[in-house]
């Protein structure tokens, strides 16, 4: 972020209640753009999830962007706002039979299945849609790795190619999430080439023709542990494709950005309650903020994302423990990542938490201890 556009940031929020996310969609827009440079092979499918702010669904609704979809909420705000249903896919593979007919009704007809059970109601509840079967990965190399949850092992995958063709739904496609905030590009690599090998078992042996890989997220943001470049990474995984497809690459390739497209366009405004030690010698002060993991940080649970974080103020620094306002005492962010404040911060002072655009105010909780869930405002254009 320039210094420009964080003195705005900060100008803005002057007179703002604490805490409170403000989002910038211009930032939003370059991400984006980027991504479509970058990989223009790739078609985009937003995954609300991650910032599901109004204002963000109708910038990327505009800016022609397709979306992932988690549940029949997600789609109701997307029909509200105007999206298309053929521009959505039913991307969660936990489902309720009556969600499923829910999204048909509405005119969805792409959906991800990891199971037997799903492609049951599938059957029943969206009679001919095309579904994509999600691979279960380790996530290993991610900061937030979504593993074991989600996806079936290749075994099962053509299993289910099968049992879905019977039911009369149309294979379209294998997906699978390589772990959010993904730092090995390497883990794209082995997934596609367990693709690959899926699309000629399909054709050889079902004599179907797959038309869509679906690579998920995992593309950064910037957080405090450095990560290649979206350049770097777009280079490698097109090669990765060229390795396991040769020169013909399937119909249509999916990228679902959340993280990377939300994360960087977020500033978290915070202010410090306390500052204290629990004992005459201890190292280090604990500095209370009035945001912690349940106002929207949950993503520091086992320190496992490290935000950006400024304090105002000069001089000299000192390592701090971070922690959040609540009376829960898992609700410290940062006790073993190092963060260090100055030496003339006090009470009351301003707390720039940066790059919190994704994965923030969605997970903030409701009324904890009374908190309200976490504002957001867009930054007015310049
Ligand atoms: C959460 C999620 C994404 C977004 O992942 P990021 O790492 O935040 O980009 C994409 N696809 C699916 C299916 C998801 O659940």
């Amino acid at each position: 972020m320039s210094r420009e556009k964080f003195e705005r940031i900060k100008e803005f929020a002057k007179d703002k209640e604490t805490p409170c996310l403000i989002i910038d969609l211009d930032v939003i827009r370059k991400n984006y753009e980027n991504l479509q440079t970058y990989l223009p092979w790739a078609t985009i499918y937003y995954a609300v999830k991650a910032n599901p702010d109004d204002a963000v669904v109708s910038l990327l609704r505009d800016l022609g962007s397709n979306f992932d979809v988690a549940s029949r909420y997600e789609l109701d705000q997307l029909l509200r706002l105007g999206v298309s249903p053929d521009r959505m896919s039913f991307g969660n593979t936990i489902k309720k039979e009556k969600d499923i007919a829910y999204f048909y009704e509405k005119g969805v007809r792409l959906f991800v299945t990891d199971s037997i059970a799903d492609i049951d109601k599938l059957s029943r509840a969206a009679p001919g849609s095309k579904v994509f079967f999600r691979l279960l990965t380790e996530g290993l190399g991610a900061d937030w790795p979504l593993s074991k949850k989600f996806g079936s092992h290749p075994d099962l995958a053509r299993q289910l190619m099968k049992t879905a063709m019977r039911f009369g739904l149309e294979p379209y496609g294998i997906s699978f999430h390589p772990g959010s905030q993904q730092r090995d590009v390497g883990q794209w690599s082995s997934a596609l080439a367990i693709v690959a090998q899926l699309f000629n078992w399909a054709r050889h042996d079902l004599k179907v023709d797959l038309k869509m890989i679906n690579m998920g997220g995992g593309f950064p943001a910037n957080y405090l542990e450095p990560t290649d470049s979206l350049e770097q990474y777009a280079q490698d995984i097109k090669r990765f494709l060229d390795n396991s497809f040769g020169l013909v690459w399937p119909e249509k390739i999916v990228i679902e950005p959340g993280r990377s497209m939300a994360g960087d366009a977020g500033v978290i405004v915070s202010e410090i309650i306390n500052i204290a030690k629990k004992s005459v010698h201890e190292r280090y002060p604990w500095v209370f903020l009035d945001i912690g993991k349940f106002g929207g940080l949950i993503e520091t649970l086992d320190e496992s994302i490290k935000y950006p974080i400024y304090f105002e103020g000069q001089g000299s620094v000192e390592e701090v423990i971070l922690a959040g306002p609540t009376c829960d005492s898992m609700d410290i962010l940062y006790e073993r990542t190092p963060y260090f404040m100055p030496s003339s911060a006090k009470i009351g002072d301003r707390v720039y938490i940066l790059t919190t655009g994704a994965y923030t105010q969605s997970y903030s909780s409701v009324y904890f201890n009374g908190f309200p869930p976490l504002k957001s405002y867009i930054l007015p254009p310049a």
